[in-house]
């Protein structure tokens, strides 16, 4: 049986145009459009440029465990309460169809069934709903966790109210040093970048290589204009640079985790024959 991969949303956010072009510099030409820009209502009422983007899990069907990439928001209100104490203007939108569980069982996969969850990074929306895979072991890489346990205030995305996401499955993560073939077909590859733990998952199927991003490639423009921005998605440009040449020179398909345009490319969400 061959590998394949299933992309869920499992949630909607927006940021706004100025913030994506904050850090555009010299690298991008004044011309290039970003897809998707369109008014957006944010959380206080106000109405301005944004772009909306899904947030992610993937499932790999076919490979000898069942393995799931990322877990998304989960406590959408938790987010929203959080959000607005720090002062952010914000859109997030949820659907009860985009559930994690649902998703899932579009596919006849429970939560239950998951044996191993692979964290492509702990930011707040990728690991809303760890807590949900009871008979899962957890593939983190060793130094996301300081980060995400303390939720410093100049490392973004990390809510000291996610910690419990980490808490509560603490006795089941594989800390992970490096680069490691989680089963076969499918490898984690540090890269740090994005954040100091991000990792890339490659995984083989029989239409290529595909690299499973998390926030190292948000969307297809950051890959096509090797242009890494906004500047929140930096952590260390020397890392996420590098990390553009490692996914170049090891995959065929690349999967941006925040574009909704791979769905235009891949209309069922599977990737993979
Ligand atoms: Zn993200």
């Amino acid at each position: 049986m061959s590998i394949k991969i299933h992309v869920f949303c499992i949630g909607e956010m927006a940021i706004p145009t100025k913030a994506i072009f904050n850090n555009l510099g010299k690298i991008i030409p004044r011309n290039v459009k970003i897809n998707g820009i369109t008014d957006i209502e944010w959380s206080d009422g106000s109405l301005s440029e944004g772009i909306k983007h899904p947030g992610c899990i993937y499932y790999i069907e076919g490979a000898e465990k069942k393995i799931l990439i990322d877990t998304g928001i989960e406590n959408f209100e938790l987010i929203k309460k959080i959000r607005k104490r720090k002062g952010d203007c914000f859109y997030l939108k949820e659907k009860s169809e985009w559930r994690v569980e649902e998703q899932l069982n579009k596919i006849g996969v429970s939560v239950d069934d998951i044996d191993i969850v692979i964290n492509t990074h702990l930011h707040w929306d990728h690991v809303g709903g760890n807590s949900l895979f009871k008979n899962a072991i957890y593939y983190i890489q060793k130094d996301e966790i300081p980060l995400a346990l303390t939720a410093p205030n100049y490392a973004p995305h990390y809510f000291k109210e996610n910690k419990q996401c980490i808490v509560d499955i603490a006795d089941r993560i594989v800390f992970l040093e490096g680069d490691k073939e989680i089963v076969k077909g499918v490898r984690v590859r540090k890269t740090g970048g994005h954040t100091p733990g991000s990792q890339v998952v490659f995984i083989d199927t029989n239409i290529g290589r595909v690299a499973i991003t998390g926030d190292v490639i948000p969307k297809y423009e950051n890959w096509y204009y090797g242009w890494p921005g906004p500047a929140g998605n930096i952590w260390n440009l020397d890392e996420l640079v590098n990390a553009y040449s490692i996914i170049q020179n090891n995959a065929e398909i690349i999967v941006p985790g925040h574009d909704w345009k791979v769905w235009d490319i891949y209309p069922e969400g599977i990737i993979g024959d």
